[in-house]
């Protein structure tokens, strides 16, 4: 998402709104002069205001983490896997509040906001559970040489809106567990839930240890200009992505982008249709598809198509749709007016190419931003549909025949965040899968991370990894000792 509108308030004709938002700086709950409006999705109305951070408070911050970062680098490690324990348990403590707020500003059903937290929690207790061990490269008689990591200083941290607390919560930990002080900056259009959990970590964390701001845009791009943070975790679109390494540039600051995905999910002829949609169905339009890893191209083959698209169409029909806060809703609404517009205008695209709908397409009248779960058929490969990353819940199954095709159409995009490969036999499909151009590929599953796997993406769908040690190593810069014996 580009750009979004920042309406300054000076406080006047706002009492309705909620207020109780600060930003943690050196480990002060600083308020703002000016406050933006954060809308609720299933209203599309202001229900609170978050503070707006301006450019000295964001030097106070990276000050503040700069100043810190000394003494949490000589920290022990088990001392900073410890305060992440003690992190984790304030989230699974708060669970209920947290998820309530989360459902609030972001629209997931309240069931799926209260796994966004605890999946944050158990995430963060894992990764602080990995040893980034040295290693010995050579020790014979002449010499000893070691690869060792060190932290790499302040690391900022900038996060989209459609899993505000998981995505903070992996570079996050990645960060500080490796010794790094953070500044953190959640999306303008959810910044509220960051920010309270912000406030209860402030007797997690040293001052200055911890620090979460939020703002528009700009404060993301004045952050990877800015000459006191070494390395950007950024998590958003393809477009900002190539937009924070150009600005990272001029200071050679390390970053990991975490990018959009197109990803394919390959359906071959041995399997059961009706056993598979259900899968299909829940990997596709989990959080109405706005998950960079969501199924966003279903290839069938043409055996089991016809079959395969009625049942996705019957689970489409079955889902139910509301707001997040309603009990037994499934899909909530799309977060954002801007993306609600956009997966719009995809379905527009859509049914003026000619395609077949097989449920939904109807956009109903009413506030709030609601997209019914929409499955489209016998679809143009160069619709807009198919081309980019629709982040919304309107999906395509496309025909096959031949397996080699359909691994060449899957691979024909700039994204690679991921895919999957459906099939009776593993293996057969495991081979297939093994030739997808992505980051991760699935067998028989979809969406399935963890604290110890990497994640990330190949092509234009990111740089680096999160998560596992490898994903670690990337808040470290490593560092040869070579001892000269004699
Ligand atoms: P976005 O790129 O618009 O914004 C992401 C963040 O970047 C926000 O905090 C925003 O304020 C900030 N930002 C915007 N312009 C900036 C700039 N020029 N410099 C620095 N920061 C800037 O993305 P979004 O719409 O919030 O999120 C949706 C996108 O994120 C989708 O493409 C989705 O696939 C992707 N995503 C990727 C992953 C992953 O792990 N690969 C996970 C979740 C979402």
């Amino acid at each position: 998402m580009n750009a979004q509108s920042v309406p300054n308030h000076s406080g006047a004709g706002t009492a309705q709104l909620r207020t109780d938002f600060a930003h943690l700086i050196d480990g002060e709950l600083v308020s703002g002069k000016e406050w933006f409006d954060v809308v609720n999705p299933a209203t599309g109305t202001a229900f609170a205001r978050a503070p707006l951070l301006s450019r000295a408070q964001l030097d106070r911050a990276v000050m503040a983490a700069r100043r810190a970062f000394p003494a949490w680098r000589a920290t022990a490690v088990a001392e900073r896997r410890a305060a992440i324990g003690r992190m984790a348990q304030i989230l699974t403590d708060n669970a209920a509040a947290l998820a309530e707020l989360l459902t609030l500003e972001q629209g997931k059903p309240l069931g799926q906001s209260r796994d966004e937290i605890s999946r944050a929690a158990t995430q963060s207790v894992g990764m602080a559970d990995i040893v980034i061990a040295d290693e010995l490269l050579e020790d014979n008689a002449q010499r000893r040489i070691e690869l060792r990591h060190f932290p790499l200083g302040v690391v900022g941290i900038i996060t989209p809106w459609n899993a505000p607390i998981n995505l903070a919560a992996g570079p996050l930990v990645a960060a500080l567990y490796t010794g790094n002080t953070v500044v953190l900056k959640p999306s303008p259009y959810t910044p509220l839930c960051t920010l309270k959990i912000a406030a209860l970590l402030r007797e997690v964390f040293p001052p200055g240890v911890l620090n979460v701001v939020a703002g528009p845009d700009e404060l993301g791009e004045w952050m990877t200009a800015h000459p006191g943070i070494d390395k950007i975790s950024f998590t958003g679109s393809v477009q900002t992505g190539k937009q924070v390494m150009a600005s990272c540039a001029g200071t050679l600051k390390r970053f990991t982008l975490e990018l959009g995905g197109n990803d394919a999910a390959i359906v071959l002829d041995d399997v059961d249709p009706r056993a598979v949609a259900p899968k299909l169905f829940f990997a596709a339009f989990v959080n109405s598809g706005q998950v960079c890893m969501a199924i966003k191209r279903i290839y069938a083959h043409e055996s089991i198509y016809e079959e395969l698209c009625t049942a996705l169409a019957e689970e489409a029909t079955k889902a139910r749709l509301g707001s997040g806060l309603e009990a037994g809703v499934q899909l909530g609404p799309i977060q954002n007016k801007e993306q609600y517009d956009k997966v719009i205008g995809i379905l527009n695209d859509t049914t003026a190419q000619g395609a077949r709908i097989l449920a939904g397409g109807r956009v109903p009248d009413g506030p709030g931003y609601f997209f019914p779960p929409t499955v489209v058929a016998d679809i143009d490969e160069h619709s807009r549909l198919v081309q980019e990353e629709q982040f919304g819940p309107i999906v395509p199954v496309l025909k096959f025949a031949d397996e080699e095709d359909a691994l060449r159409r899957a691979n024909d995009t700039r994204f690679g965040l991921s895919g999957s490969v459906w099939s009776a036999d593993p293996e057969r499909a495991a081979r297939l899968a093994a030739r997808l151009e992505v980051g991760t590929a699935w067998i028989n599953q979809h969406r399935t991370t963890s604290a110890t796997v990497p994640f990330g993406g190949a092509k234009e769908s990111g740089m680096g990894r999160q998560y596992g040690a490898l994903g670690l190593k990337g808040y470290m810069e490593p560092r040869v000792i070579s001892v000269l014996k004699g």
